[in-house]
């Protein structure tokens, strides 16, 4: 019950829709009992044998409604088929009334979830991304949230209604003969002692499932943007065992939760008949002794039988309940981990900045075993361009990561024109940062939205002016349909050298004050590589640039260049005195000009 309740507050928002659902189905029961009222008089007018022959003086319902309209016993038997009909007809039309409404309540429900869960997600900090398998995500919104709305729309529904009409049965039974009714009900307790087993059983296993089927989606999402790496590696036997592995061990869930799924119908039928052939002989028992007539019975064995069908659908319920139940603990685990960065309670927006960056003795972790950035100070000024160079893995990228606040540092102060960071609003500082990820990462959508990205309503010749001083202007135009052009998921249908270019365009119209430029590191051909200089040479122009550098030619005339080593900074200075120095940059530089192809000036 705790459970259906916990998904009940996810619809208390549609509480209008609900209750109209609540009505119809509590009218469903009214009529079910109506029908079963019906089946006496049928039953007694059929057996009768000699005609006036009294049966046992009984207070009916249906009586004293005959009794109300001044219906006599004559127009009763013409009436009878009548009356059947007009029964069948309202059970149906509420039957529909209340699923229609639930269905209702199940879409609003899981659209409002879908919502929430992607607001919830967009502003999650980069830790709660580096945690969380992609594949685990899409199943938690994917998988999850369908198995949650089938639960609201067809089992909460089936829930309520089956109650209402099995509450209607019992009071129809109980009316018709008490003593009857207790035997009965005496051993049905031995159908709830297995149901509550089985519950627990299907949302334990189906808890497991659901965990196996996120590792298949992590596995599918590996191999899907992995395709080109599995080629290259010739390692399809490898993915496809690993996926058979996870396959085959979510089948073995599966199969258990079968097992469990199809015993708990037969054998809750099987409990069933039991309790049904004891009543039988209870009942012959009670003709016999004249306390009801044979039409009684047949009303009693009647509202007995169609008893089964809802405990069955509430039983089948209860097993789609259960399994949602589970899926709604995954997606409440997304909902409730809160951004680990956000604004602080005081924060205000970031005034408009000159661009001055500085770092006081920052450290950070992404975890606790081992530091990855140690005691870092440095600052850059205003219109400067900075470059940190240094081996893959010194801690280049995590550095300027701190600056828009994707990680916080574990200590120390990052300001922004003596500000710290921390105590402005984050909009109001990522605003004023442009990024140029070493990873270009694009929408699947137009040239045009691509470039004027998060920027609103852009005049088109801005877009044009950025993409000429970005160098694309020249393949933009060469597109079928030009700036309107699609560009495919991730840019794919673009080579890397024009999706660089389309991300350096998209930093210049941005126009910010300060720019943080992670340079790719996939080797380019000479042209594209001459096109992204001159890219990178417009957009840097007039603003404070923090440029991670893979290629020492292109930071060659920055104001200041800091060798980053195992998260410290080893050495910093300029081109020429770095190269003076002997040290780890001057290493660099040969390893990447052994024969000196770049001349010192
Ligand atoms: P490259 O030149 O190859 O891009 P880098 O100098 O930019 O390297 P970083 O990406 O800053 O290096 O990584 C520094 C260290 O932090 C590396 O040892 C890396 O393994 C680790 N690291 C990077 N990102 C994460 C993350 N999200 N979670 C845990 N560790 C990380």
């Amino acid at each position: 019950m705790k459970d259906i309740l916990a998904l009940f507050q996810l619809a208390r928002r549609e509480k209008k829709l609900l209750i109209l659902s609540f009505i119809c189905s509590a009218f469903v029961a009214f009529f079910t009992y109506a029908f079963v009222n019906l089946v006496q008089p049928i039953m007694d007018k059929l057996f009768q044998l000699s005609p006036g022959q009294a049966g046992p003086q009984k207070a009916r319902f249906l009586d004293s409604v005959f009794r109300a309209l001044s219906i006599n016993e004559t127009h009763l038997v013409r009436l009878l088929p009548l009356l059947v009909l007009v029964v069948i007809f309202g059970k149906g039309l509420f039957t529909f009334l209340s699923s229609y409404f639930m269905k209702g309540v199940g879409h609003r429900v899981v659209k409002r979830l879908r919502d929430d869960l992607f607001t919830h997600l967009v502003y999650q900090s980069n830790s709660f991304f580096d945690r969380m398998p992609t594949g685990d995500l899409m199943a938690r919104l994917t998988n999850d949230v369908d198995k949650i709305h089938q639960a609201i729309s067809g089992s909460m529904a089936d829930f309520i209604e089956e109650l209402f009409i099995l509450f209607a049965l019992l009071v129809g039974v109980f009316v018709i003969d008490v003593r009857l009714a207790v035997v009965s009900f005496v051993i049905t307790p031995l159908a709830v002692i297995p149901l509550a087993l089985f519950s627990r059983q299907l949302k334990k296993r189906s808890l497991v499932g659901q965990r196996k089927m996120s590792e298949i989606y992590g596995l599918l999402h590996e191999a899907i943007t992995g395709s080109m790496i599995i080629k290259a590696f010739t390692s399809e036997e490898f993915e496809i065992k690993k996926f058979l592995r996870a396959t085959a061990s979510y089948f073995r869930t599966n199969m258990k939760l079968a097992w469990i799924g199809s015993l708990s119908s037969p054998f809750m039928e099987f409990i069933g008949g039991v309790v049904g052939a004891f009543i039988l002989y209870v009942g012959t028992r009670r003709i016999t002794q004249g306390a009801i007539s044979p039409g009684d019975f047949g009303a009693f064995v009647m509202a007995l039988f169609m008893m089964y069908t809802p405990i069955n659908r509430l039983n089948r319920a209860n097993n789609v309940i259960q399994q949602a139940v589970a899926c709604h603990h995954r997606v409440q685990e997304v909902l409730t981990s809160a951004p680990q960065i956000q604004d602080a309670p005081a924060a205000y927006p970031l005034p408009s900045i000159q661009g001055r960056v500085t770092f006081d003795r920052v450290s950070f972790c992404y975890n606790e075993s081992r530091p990855t950035i140690v005691d870092i100070s440095f600052e850059v000024g205003r219109n400067e361009t900075a470059a940190f160079v240094g081996l893959s893995g010194a801690g280049k990228t995590t550095i300027i990561n701190l600056i828009s606040r994707f990680y916080e540092p574990t200590s120390g102060t990052i300001m922004i024109d003596g500000i710290d960071v921390r105590e402005v609003t984050l909009g109001s500082l990522r605003s004023q940062l442009g990024l140029v990820t070493q990873e270009t990462i694009l929408f699947n959508d137009t040239v045009r939205n691509n470039v004027a990205y998060g920027l609103g309503d852009v005049p088109f010749e801005r877009i044009v002016k950025a993409a000429q001083a970005a160098q694309a202007q020249e393949f933009i135009s060469a597109l079928p349909q030009g700036y309107d052009t699609p560009i495919g998921e991730r840019g794919g249908l673009l080579s890397s050298g024009q999706r660089q270019r389309l991300a350096i365009a998209r930093a210049l119209l941005k126009n910010p004050p300060i720019l943080i430029l992670d340079e790719a590191t996939s080797a380019l051909d000479t042209e594209s590589e001459r096109l992204i200089q001159i890219a990178l040479a417009n957009v840097m122009k007039g603003r404070t640039t923090l440029v991670i550098a893979h290629r020492i030619s292109t930071i060659r005339n920055a104001d200041r260049i800091f060798v980053v080593d195992c998260g410290r900074i080893a050495e910093s200075g300029t081109h020429e005195e770095l190269y003076g120095l002997n040290g780890i940059y001057r290493k660099l530089y040969d390893l990447q000009f052994p024969e000196g192809e770049e001349a010192i000036p």
